[in-house]
């Protein structure tokens, strides 16, 4: 068994590790109801559809808040 005789810095891990990454999977499929990038067999993370159904309601983010009536 190989025995490392001294300790790596975490630099030199981070850096091996930053060497087989990726931003999208191979695997990655794009969403039916917006295109966007998604995982199979998962709820779309930008639009929260799943199989033509709406799972998750999404906020709306630049939805201006409710004012309320004064007096
Ligand atoms: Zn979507």
């Amino acid at each position: 068994m190989p025995c490392p005789k001294r300790r790596h810095t975490r630099m030199r891990s981070r850096m091996r590790e930053a060497s087989n990454w990726k931003i999208f999977p191979k695997n990655s499929s794009n969403c039916p109801q917006c295109g966007e990038k998604k995982l199979p067999h998962r709820i779309c993370p930008n639009c929260g559809f799943y199989n033509g159904e709406l799972i998750i309601a999404k906020k709306e983010k630049n939805k201006p808040t409710e004012e309320k009536p004064k007096e």
